[in-house]
C-alpha cells in the first residue's frame, strides 16, 4: 500500500439519502399537519399541491405547472401530449436516466439516440441534427448533472424543422441558459422530486409549459384523461392515473422557498471546488458554457486515463478510502446497451414498437457514438450537496490531489 496521508476515520459527508443532506423540517411538518387535519389527501379536492404548482411555475417563470407521481411520469405526460403515431421517432440522449426513455416506448414511439459532447455529456444541435429524419416527432434533451444543454442552438434547429422539444430538467432545478431557467425553452420542462434531487417529496414529478393547450393535455394524462371542469366530461383518450397526493404537495410546498438557497449553496461550493482542482494534471472540472449557470446536481470530473493510470475507475476506488462515494462512468453503459433497447424487450415477445422502426433508427453501432463512449470512459461523478461546507470541499479536494499524485506515481494501487 502507499505512504500517502489518509484520515482515519474519514470525514462523513452530508448525504441526500438522509437528514444529513436534506433540508426537510418544520415547514414541511406544518404543511403536512395542515393536510392531515383537513382530511383531504387527494389533489383533485385539495389546495396545497395547487399552491405548490402556482409557486413553482412563478419561480421558473413558466405559465403552467402540473405535479405528478414521478419524474418518469412527467416525461411520459409530455410525450403523450405530443401524441406520436406508433413508430414515430423521438430523438433523445444516450446518457440519461431510464425514466426519461421508457415512456417513449410506452407511447409507441422509437427512441433514437443522439451522441453527446465528450466534455459535457450533453446532446448538442449537431448530434441531434445527425439523427433527424422525416419521422422525427420530438426531441428530448437532458440537462446532465444540472448543466444546461446549448438551448440556443438546439431551439434554432428544432424551430427551423418545426419539431417540439421536451426538456428533462430532473437534475437542473433553476439552472439557467442566457438568464432563462431551463424548462422554458422547449414546449415542456419535466422535473423529478425523487429522494436524490434538489428538492424532494420521496417520489414526485412536475411538468411546466407556457402553452395552455399543451398544459391541458398534460393535466389530462395525469388524470385518466377525465375532463375535469368541462361541461360534458368524458375519458377523452388513453391515459393513466399519474397524480401525486396532497401529502407530497405539502412536502414540496415546504421545500419550495428553500430551493434558491439550495442552488446558491451548491453553486458556491462547486466554484470553490473547481478553484481547488485547478492545475491537477489529468483532471478536468465540470464544463460551464459562457451563457450558462449550472446547478450542480452532481459534480462531474473528467479523468484522463493517459495521465492518471487506471483513469476514473482507479480514482473512484482510491477516493472510497477517503469515504467519498463517487460513481465512475455514471450509468456504466450507454442507454442503448441496456437490455430493454438492445434486445427490444417490450410487450410480450412482440418487440413492438421496434418492429416499426427504420433500421438506421435502431443502429447502435459504437462508431455512431464516439462522444458517448469517450465521456463514459472518463467521467467520475462526485455526489454534491447544499450542506457541504468549506471544510468538506477542502477535504474532497485534498483527497483528489493526493489520490491523483499517488496514482500518477504508481503508489496508489
Ligand atoms: C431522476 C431522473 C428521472 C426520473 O425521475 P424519477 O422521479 O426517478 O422517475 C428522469 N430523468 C433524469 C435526467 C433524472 O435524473
Amino acid at each position: 500500500m502507499n505512504m500517502v496521508f489518509r484520515p482515519t476515520p474519514p470525514l462523513t459527508l452530508p448525504s441526500d439519502q438522509d437528514a444529513s443532506g436534506r433540508t426537510l423540517g418544520a415547514e414541511e411538518l406544518a404543511l403536512l399537519a395542515e393536510v392531515i387535519n383537513s382530511g383531504t389527501l387527494t389533489v383533485t379536492k385539495g389546495k396545497v399541491a395547487k399552491s405548490f404548482e402556482t409557486g413553482f411555475a412563478a419561480m421558473i417563470g413558466a405559465k403552467h405547472a402540473h405535479g405528478c407521481s414521478s419524474g418518469s411520469a412527467a416525461v411520459h405526460c409530455a410525450i403523450a401530449a405530443i401524441n406520436p403515431e406508433p413508430g414515430d421517432e423521438i430523438i433523445t440522449t444516450s446518457i440519461t436516466d431510464m425514466g426519461a426513455l421508457s415512456p417513449i416506448v410506452f407511447q409507441g414511439a422509437i427512441p433514437v439516440f443522439a451522441d453527446v459532447d465528450p466534455v459535457s455529456g450533453n446532446v448538442t444541435a449537431d448530434t441531434i441534427a445527425a439523427r433527424l429524419s422525416d419521422r422525427t416527432k420530438a426531441i428530448i434533451v437532458t440537462h446532465l448533472f444540472g448543466n444546461p444543454c446549448d438551448m440556443t442552438a438546439i431551439m434554432e434547429l428544432a424551430n427551423a424543422k418545426g419539431i417540439p422539444v421536451i426538456e428533462d430538467c430532473a437534475q437542473a432545478f433553476l439552472a439557467t441558459h442566457r438568464g432563462t431557467a431551463v424548462g422554458r425553452f422547449g414546449i415542456a420542462g419535466c422535473f423529478s422530486l425523487q429522494q436524490g434531487k434538489h428538492i424532494t417529496t420521496g417520489e414526485g414529478g412536475i411538468v411546466v409549459s407556457d402553452d395552455a393547450k399543451f398544459a391541458r393535455q398534460i393535466f389530462l394524462f395525469i388524470n385518466k384523461a377525465w375532463g375535469y371542469g368541462d361541461a360534458n366530461p368524458d375519458h377523452y383518450s388513453l391515459a393513466l392515473n399519474y397524480r401525486w397526493s396532497e401529502l407530497q404537495g405539502a412536502c414540496a410546498l415546504g421545500q419550495l422557498p428553500k430551493l434558491p438557497e439550495i442552488v446558491k449553496s451548491r453553486r458556491e461550493t462547486a466554484k470553490a471546488m473547481t478553484a481547488e482542482l485547478a492545475g491537477v494534471a489529468g483532471i478536468q472540472a465540470p464544463p460551464q458554457g459562457e451563457h450558462d449557470d449550472p446547478v450542480f446536481w452532481k459534480y462531474s470530473l473528467l479523468v484522463d486515463p493517459n495521465v492518471i493510470p487506471g483513469g476514473a475507475v482507479a480514482l473512484g476506488k482510491a477516493l472510497k478510502e477517503w469515504g467519498i462515494a463517487s460513481a465512475p462512468r455514471y450509468i456504466q453503459k450507454p442507454a442503448f446497451r441496456c437490455e430493454v433497447f438492445r434486445d427490444q424487450k417490450t410487450f410480450g415477445n412482440s418487440r413492438w414498437p421496434f418492429t416499426l422502426a427504420r433500421p438506421e433508427a435502431v443502429d447502435y453501432s459504437a462508431e455512431l457514438f464516439p462522444g458517448t463512449f469517450k465521456y463514459l470512459e472518463r467521467v467520475l461523478v462526485l455526489p454534491w450537496n447544499e450542506k457541504y461546507t468549506a471544510e468538506h470541499v477542502e477535504y474532497i479536494a485534498k483527497a483528489i490531489h493526493q489520490c491523483c499524485s499517488a496514482l500518477r506515481e504508481g503508489t496508489g494501487q
